[in-house]
């Protein structure tokens, strides 16, 4: 039976309770494997994603799958495996054309959101229509009136009655018509096309190995599709299938709750050359370097996948450790931001998770104790930040090492406060409900009130 390469001797581990020694562990391992943890889990929601398509035709019989390698207000070009295809826009089904259009389009693009919302207006995509409006004004607010004025072409009044699109206006008008009112009703994702992206999932080791040169094999799971060059791929499969009823269990997954689209697709590398190589050539993404993993996310969408080194260590068990803290990590923000609706959360509810159950996997692991630390000491002299700051930030730098350490500790207070309540707490947020709501509605608390017991907490336990 073939024995992973460097892998072999963490596999025996139960999860979420390695029994590990770190008797044997050169500091000097510990202390750079913490900074490049540090520096490094790093999380993206990029257009770099957005370079496989696939899209279903309006006969509803062909889809089309590949890379998009390049696109014109008329039509797409699509490499696909039998050569370069150029599809127009209005000869895809509208929900398809949609969802391409969406991840081609640049966040910061404030017209491309209007023209595609006006897009989703005239094909009876209601909800998608608003939110890209909602996103063109808040990116320019004198967008406002161009808003009302699409919804005025497509019919919608104040009262918001949907009607026929008058044939006046829009710039995507001509590409756009169809013609065909059954599209309408159609979700975003339509539901069999989710067979066309597994395809396309499974077949993203032989694209990495094109364009990077590894030799990475698929090994697929109920949920997770690995590509990777590690001998013992079984074994990987199954410690993810782990994690995933962990996670199920905290964040309270219905049974047949959607997570993500298709399933999970996890690249693991051997060689953290190939990882930075894959990174840059397929995800278009410079900065990781500094990175021990990353996950990228669709935008309000459901598609993810996970990049994650073998990091280099003098000592293989430190190596492992970190690996298998970085993978739950990357997996709890996967989790997170698929739940329910699709977004991620605050940073202090998105980072604290994600070190909370890299923490549960490995309690030992020096960066705890640096957090405690660090709380404690700035609690003592009087310098912690407030937690309303913490609470309100949008982003949190890979820096801000009080503002992780925060994260961290008042999710694992809250989960160990009562893990039920957490879960509610979590479901609130990813229904939308604003964060002082959740609190109140499954702690009973507020900002102030959990503020104080936090710190005594903190006080007492670090
Ligand atoms: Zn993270």
């Amino acid at each position: 039976m073939p024995q992973p390469r460097r892998l072999r001797s963490n596999l025996r581990f139960p999860i979420f309770n390695f029994q590990f020694s770190i008797g044997s562990s050169p500091p000097a391992a510990w202390a750079k494997l913490c900074v490049g943890l540090a520096l490094g889990v790093v999380l993206l929601t990029a257009p770099a994603f957005a370079a496989t398509a696939i899209v279903r035709l309006k006969d509803g019989k062909t889809v089309i799958t590949g890379e998009v390698v390049k696109h014109t207000p008329d039509d797409v070009t699509i490499k696909t495996q039998a050569g370069e295809q150029v599809v127009k826009w209005d000869e895809m089904k509208p929900a398809s054309a949609y969802s391409l259009k969406k991840q081609l389009l640049d966040r910061k693009d404030a017209e491309g959101a209007l023209r595609l919302g006006a897009f989703c207006l005239e094909h009876g995509m209601r909800k998608e229509a608003d939110e890209l409006f909602r996103q063109a004004v808040k990116l320019d607010p004198s967008l406002a009136a161009k808003v009302s004025e699409a919804k005025k072409a497509a019919g919608i009044q104040e009262e918001e009655k949907p009607g026929e699109p008058e044939e006046k206006a829009k710039p995507d008008a001509k590409a756009a018509k169809s013609g065909k009112k059954g599209d309408a009703a159609e979700p975003a994702t339509p539901p069999k096309d989710i067979k066309a992206l597994l395809v396309a999932q499974r077949a993203r080791a032989k694209d990495a190995n094109d364009k990077v040169g590894t030799k990475l094999v698929t090994e697929e799971t109920a949920h997770f599709i690995i590509h990777t060059d590690f001998r013992d791929r079984r074994a990987l499969g199954q410690i993810c299938e782990r994690y995933y009823g962990e996670l199920s269990r905290i964040f309270g997954l219905g049974r047949n709750e959607p997570l993500w689209d298709g399933k999970c697709v996890i690249f693991f590398f051997s060689d953290e050359e190939d990882f930075q190589k894959f990174a840059e050539k397929v995800d278009n993404f410079a900065g990781a370097q500094q990175a021990s993993g990353y996950t990228m996310l669709q935008k309000d969408g459901r598609e993810i996948h996970i990049a994650i080194p073998q990091p280099k260590a003098e000592d293989a068990t430190t190596g492992i450790q970190a690996f298998f803290s970085t993978l739950i990590h990357e997996i709890a923000h996967a989790f997170l931001h698929c739940i329910r609706e699709p977004f991620s959360p605050r940073p202090w509810i998105n980072e604290g998770i994600a070190q909370y159950f890299s923490f549960l996997n490995d309690p030992q692991y020096p960066r705890w104790a640096t957090h405690k630390r660090l709380l404690k000491q700035r609690l003592a002299s009087g310098s912690l930040r407030p937690l309303n700051s913490l609470l309100a930030m949008d982003t949190m730098p890979a820096a801000d090492t009080e503002g992780y350490a925060m994260s961290w500790s008042l999710v694992e207070f809250l989960i160990k406060t009562d893990a039920r309540k957490f879960t509610t707490f979590i479901q609130q947020i990813k229904g939308r409900t604003q964060q002082e709501d959740a609190l109140k509605n499954a702690f009973r608390t507020t900002p102030e009130n959990l503020e104080a017991v936090w710190r005594q907490y903190v006080q007492n336990n670090y």
